[in-house]
């Protein structure tokens, strides 16, 4: 007999995570299947060979108290350590190193007494990014202020009316618009750093970055940020812990492999059988619903394509490569977690290897690596447009020579930490793709690049009735955060 349940959430990455629990909270019968035998997804915590690595994400915010993992932590008592470390990430070219600390006005004021650094610009241009990075993250830990919008939620936004107006200057705009305006845009040492945190937060650097995302991102590091000691892992896990506490259930190692519309209900198959269910969230990418969907005369095929529309815009993102290290540390280093952000050529591209971003484990960690190693993840950008085009021969060869890029660059930049390696796996688009089943092994959501047009789009997420998806390929998008925030807003969707 099919088992009935009120929802069935597809994938335990944090949009999953966070939807089941939000949903179980609400009262809901759910049933979450995972794939992998531990959650989490492309922020997770794997083990191999007696080491404990990041799989892809490794610095973490929303951990304040009043934020959405500082909330759960809480409500659930859940055993998770985070480290709030200072300095949060260390900025390396070969020309000089930014060192970014928790304090955000000394960190404004290091850049500022830089030789021939325009100060006067950049504290204005700081100012400006302050001002619009608090509206924005004001409804980031506020999720009931994000879509759907019931009548309080309206209200609240009306009211603010007047501090969403300054937005609008930047709207349709690149961040670059904004340091020419505080004519601070020739300084290559702050045009570098913003470079690389908007690669790596709103997927394109500041040529292309759409302003008021690229500004409140820029904050990211000041947001209930730090390391989470164990690994991220110990959060999906304690997710879960969370979910069943809260009467939900959890299939690990469980795929998902068909998806069918049966009169009112769906139908969700995977190895372990049928189960019904009114609603279904899928924390997977368009395509990857779209093949569960199959064809078929179901009547699905404005949700088909729905998906295929939202399918050729994360087709425009990005890969990863990965490097994960096993290192004896330097006998200078101090015992906390390090993340430093190396680019070998800042007037080349920040991808395939010439920019990297490391994340050291702490000497607390000691979980992580045996006999006082520290491990390391580094991941590098890789368009997958340019693999798409080659045969698998040229694939594996353009792999190879952006991880021997990788190596070089930690190599050049990071020689402390680069001697004592022990140990080395590797991973490519490939590898996410094999573990984490996403089509072609494309992470990191859709860029963020300048225009109107991705506005229209942020709130266009395929769905039909009963079915609905949550992940970085829909609003609210990119970093564990924002997709957890995504999958509570889903569950107030389901839930009203
Ligand atoms: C290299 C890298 C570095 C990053 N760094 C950071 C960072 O430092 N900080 C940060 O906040 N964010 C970072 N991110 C972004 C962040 O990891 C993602 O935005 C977020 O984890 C995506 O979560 P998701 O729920 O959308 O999808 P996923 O994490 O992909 O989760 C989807 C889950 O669904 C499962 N699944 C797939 N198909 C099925 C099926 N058929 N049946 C059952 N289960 C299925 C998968 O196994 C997976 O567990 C990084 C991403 C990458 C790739």
């Amino acid at each position: 007999m099919t088992d009935t349940v009120d929802a069935v959430v597809i994938g335990a990455g944090f949009g999953g995570l966070a939807a089941a629990l939000a949903l179980a909270e609400g009262g809901l019968t759910v049933r979450l299947h995972e794939r992998l035998k531990y959650p989490g997804g492309c922020a997770s915590t794997f083990e191999r060979q007696g080491y404990r690595f990041e799989a892809g994400a490794t610095l973490f915010s929303g951990f304040a108290d009043d934020q959405l993992f500082g909330r759960w932590i809480k409500r659930y008592g859940l055993d998770v350590t985070v480290d709030w470390i200072d300095p949060l990430v260390e900025f390396r070219t070969p020309e000089r190193s930014l060192v970014v600390g928790r304090d955000r006005a000394a960190f404004v004021e290091s850049l500022c007494a830089a030789p021939g650094a325009p100060a006067a610009g950049i504290r204005a241009f700081f100012a400006e990014q302050r001002r619009v990075a608090d509206v924005l993250w004001e409804i980031l830990d506020e999720p009931e202020l994000l879509p759907p919008f019931n009548v309080a939620a309206l209200l609240a936004h009306a009211k603010r009316i007047p501090r969403y107006l300054p937005l609008l200057r930047h709207i349709g705009r690149p961040v670059r618009a904004d340091l020419e305006r505080h004519g601070i845009a020739d300084h290559r040492p702050l045009v570098e750093y913003l470079d690389g945190l908007c690669q790596i937060t709103v997927q394109c650097g500041v040529d292309e970055a759409e302003s008021p995302f690229a500004l409140g991102t820029i904050d990211y590091y000041y947001r209930g940020t730090g390391h989470v000691r164990g690994g991220i892992g110990s959060l999906a896990w304690g997710l879960l812990k969370g979910l069943e506490v809260a009467g939900g259930e959890a299939c690990m190692a469980d795929g998902v492999t068909g998806l069918r519309r049966e009169g009112d209900a769906w139908v969700v198959s995977s190895r372990g059988g049928d189960v019904r269910a009114r609603h279904v969230v899928a924390n997977m990418l368009p395509h990857d619903v779209a093949r569960l969907l199959g064809d078929g005369d179901d009547g699905l095929a404005a949700l088909r394509r729905s998906l295929a529309k939202t399918a050729r815009r994360v087709d425009d993102g990005w890969g990863a490569c990965m490097l994960y290290l096993a290192t004896r540390p330097p006998a200078e280093a101090d015992d906390q977690a390090h993340h430093l952000e190396l680019v070998a050529d800042p007037t080349a591209p920040y991808l395939e290897g010439n920019h990297v971003f490391c994340s050291i484990s702490g000497a607390h960690d000691g979980a992580r690596a045996p006999d006082g190693q520290r491990t390391i993840t580094v991941s590098t950008h890789v368009p997958m447009k340019s693999l798409a085009t080659q045969d698998d021969e040229g694939v594996a060869a353009s792999i190879a020579a952006i991880q021997e890029r990788m190596r070089a660059t930690i190599a050049t930049l990071a020689p402390e930490w680069w001697a004592g390696v022990t140990h080395e796996l590797t991973a490519s688009p490939r590898t996410f793709e094999r573990f984490t089943g996403r089509h072609q092994g494309l992470v990191g959501g859709i860029p963020r690049r300048a225009g109107w047009l991705p506005y229209l789009r942020l709130l266009e997420t395929p769905r039909a009735r009963g079915l609905h998806l949550v992940g970085d390929s829909v609003f609210p998008g990119q970093s564990t955060l924002a997709v957890a925030l995504g999958g509570v807003r889903t569950a107030a969707r389901i839930l009203h």
